[in-house]
């Protein structure tokens, strides 16, 4: 059974990361089962879109073994013993992974999320979703929930500019965004969002004016990655016909260096690189494996004399 564990070990780094966050919270680590609760897109179903983003080809965030064919209990009781036999975890937070995880009726999402809350040591959910997949009903659902669990409704949002999210098909535009976070907001709900760096449609100023902008919002988690090219999407297909520059490795530790001096300390950080498996990755390619980028980041940081929140 594939798992993520949530980074602990670099308490030190020059950035608020998701897994001291969490340590400090219930003063031990807290792992990440990540689960395939079977849903769909409506940016892919017809819904809002069809053909979905076109960076979009989920076998490039989904781990090979989270598939919608085991059910959502057999999943997370996969999950749990293979990380307590590996890391002696006590505490996890289950994680709806792909596609768009509060695209069904609020009775089902109930049933699913309750279930995940009722295995011994899980301590919460985090649902991954869109900000046009929410409303009043389930975000109140969200909200009964957060009164006795870690609760995190994590939005992708890829950019918050509107010639952007034309621009890659995303279906919803910034001001929806905006009153998905507005109706979250206040309700003891935590709310992340998720966005890429790198778009060919915006320049390097642009890309870090994002982090003032979201500085505005009550948002308290942020993933972050680069632009990543995969096989079987429609950017592949514009890529091939058209090249345009995606990051070089440097220029985006760089990039990343300077877009957290920018951002408020207390965002806490949940991702700050993408890793497409290599088999689908086109561009950029840089055969750096996790660990690498994150001792290369801290590294660049140390050395610049940079951490979260310098620049504001
Ligand atoms: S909203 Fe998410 S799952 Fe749907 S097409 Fe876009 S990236 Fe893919």
């Amino acid at each position: 059974m594939k798992t993520s564990e949530i980074p602990v070990k670099h308490a030190t780094r020059r950035y608020n990361a998701f897994g001291q966050y969490m340590k400090d919270l219930y003063r031990e680590p807290v792992y990440k089962v990540n689960v395939d609760a079977g849903f769909t897109c409506p940016n892919r179903d017809g819904s809002v879109a069809t053909g979905g983003c076109i960076y979009c080809n989920n076998d490039s965030f989904r781990p090979t073994a989270c598939t919608s064919s085991a059910s959502l209990r057999e999943q997370i009781e996969k999950g749990i013993p293979y990380l307590r036999s590996r890391y002696g975890a006590e505490k996890f937070v289950v994680y709806f992974q792909p596609y768009t995880n509060t695209y069904a009726p609020v009775e089902v999402l109930e049933r699913l999320y309750r279930d995940a809350l009722d295995n011994p040591g899980v301590v919460g959910i985090a649902v991954g979703t869109r900000p046009d997949c929410v409303d009043e009903e389930k975000i109140a659902l969200l909200e009964a929930l957060a009164r006795d669990s870690f609760v995190l409704v994590e939005y992708g949002l890829q950019s918050v500019y509107d010639k952007t999210l034309e621009f890659i098909n995303r279906g919803h535009d910034y001001a929806r965004f905006k009153s998905a976070v507005a109706l979250t907001a206040g309700r003891g709900i935590h709310i992340g969002a998720h966005i890429i760096l790198g778009f060919p449609t915006e320049t390097r100023e642009q890309m870090l004016g994002t982090a003032d902008e979201l500085s505005r919002l009550p948002i308290e988690f942020l993933k972050i990655h680069q632009l990543q090219v995969v096989k079987d999407t429609a950017l592949a297909d514009l890529y091939a016909g058209k090249p345009f520059a995606t990051f070089g490795y440097h220029e985006y530790i760089v990039m990343l260096a300077d877009f957290l001096e920018r951002l408020p300390p207390h965002i806490v950080l949940q991702r700050l690189f993408a890793a497409a498996p290599d088999e689908i990755l086109i561009a950029p390619v840089w055969s750096k494996t996790r660990s690498e980028l994150l001792h290369d980041l801290d590294a660049f940081m140390e050395q610049r004399g940079s951490y979260q929140g310098k620049s504001r």
